[in-house]
């Protein structure tokens, strides 16, 4: 049997690396949206064909819930036991930036509000509801001898200690989230679950489109120590190597995947 991945806002960007990094290993995926089920339709469709040139044999199916609401986070985990009845590894990746970049001088309630709302508070509580029913499958699958080992995976971003003056409800919301892991990490590790937090740096995708110029700039005069952009790729292989279970003794750990652009440099 495959094991199950459900990864939130996976129609696009990032989660969509996530999608196929882990359909080449053979996962069944849940692939989240928020709206664009058009985009959704078509990673669930590339993650099948590419699982078949690894050989392997994968379902996607798509799954529109907004991860800011209590139901609809509810009916995303039944959805995902109603299709696959097992979870083997949840991937907290949708997040939303500022619709507009405001000075935090004069940056309003309704973006920090939408943002901890869809970056804190819906991976805090879709974790909640994901490692409850983890629990009961490591129970099962100890009462029958069978391996069962499973993981979260947090997305932040470096903006969880990076300040841009000009998002401040992102960097925010961005820390907050990053003591999720720590939390989960220390709670789930008698069952057996290893919990992971991966910092993504500036990655090539519609979020990051709107200051592309800025960020073709700011890498080319050295912002990273590995110049040149990210990509959904990148992160997607640091979410594949966890996935496969290479870092057993880990967990609560932060992952850069970043070109090393938290490294203090002199
Ligand atoms: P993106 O291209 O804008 O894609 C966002 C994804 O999240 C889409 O699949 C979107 O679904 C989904 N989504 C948005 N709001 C949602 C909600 N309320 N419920 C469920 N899904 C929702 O963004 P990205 O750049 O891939 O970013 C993915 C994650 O990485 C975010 O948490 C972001 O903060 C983080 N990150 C990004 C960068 C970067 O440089 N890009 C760097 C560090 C961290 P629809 O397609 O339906 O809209």
């Amino acid at each position: 049997m495959n094991q199950a991945a459900l990864i939130t806002g996976a129609s696009r960007g990032i989660g969509r690396g996530i999608a196929l990094e882990l359909a080449k290993l053979g996962c069944d995926l849940v692939v989240n949206y928020a709206s664009n089920v058009q985009a959704a339709q078509q990673t669930a469709a590339d993650c099948i064909a590419l699982a078949q040139t690894c050989r392997k044999k994968i379902r996607a199916e798509i799954f529109q819930a907004d991860i800011s609401k209590s139901s609809d986070r509810e009916k995303l985990i039944e959805f995902t036991k109603a299709e696959f009845g097992r979870l083997d590894l949840l991937v907290n990746n949708a997040g939303v930036a500022p619709e507009v970049r405001a000075d935090i001088l004069e940056a309003g309630e309704e973006s920090f509000d939408r943002l901890i709302a869809i970056n804190v508070k819906g991976p805090y509580f879709l974790t909640q509801l994901a490692a409850k029913w983890m629990i009961e499958q490591c129970a099962h699958a100890q009462a029958s001898a069978t391996e069962y080992r499973p993981k979260i995976v947090t997305i932040s971003s470096v903006s969880a200690y990076a300040a841009s003056t000009n998002r401040g409800d992102y960097c925010v919301a961005k820390a907050a989230l990053s003591m999720l892991t720590p939390l989960y990490a220390a709670r789930l590790a008698e069952h057996g679950i290893n919990v992971y937090e991966i910092r993504p740096g500036i990655i090539a995708t519609d979020m990051t489109g709107p200051v592309k110029e800025k960020y073709d700039k700011l890498i080319g005069e050295g912002l990273t120590p590995i110049k040149r952009w990210g990509t959904p790729e990148d992160v997607g292989k640091a979410v594949a190597a966890i996935a496969e279970d290479l870092l057993p003794f880990s967990t609560g750990e932060v992952i850069n995947v970043d070109g090393g652009f938290h490294l203090r440099r002199l």
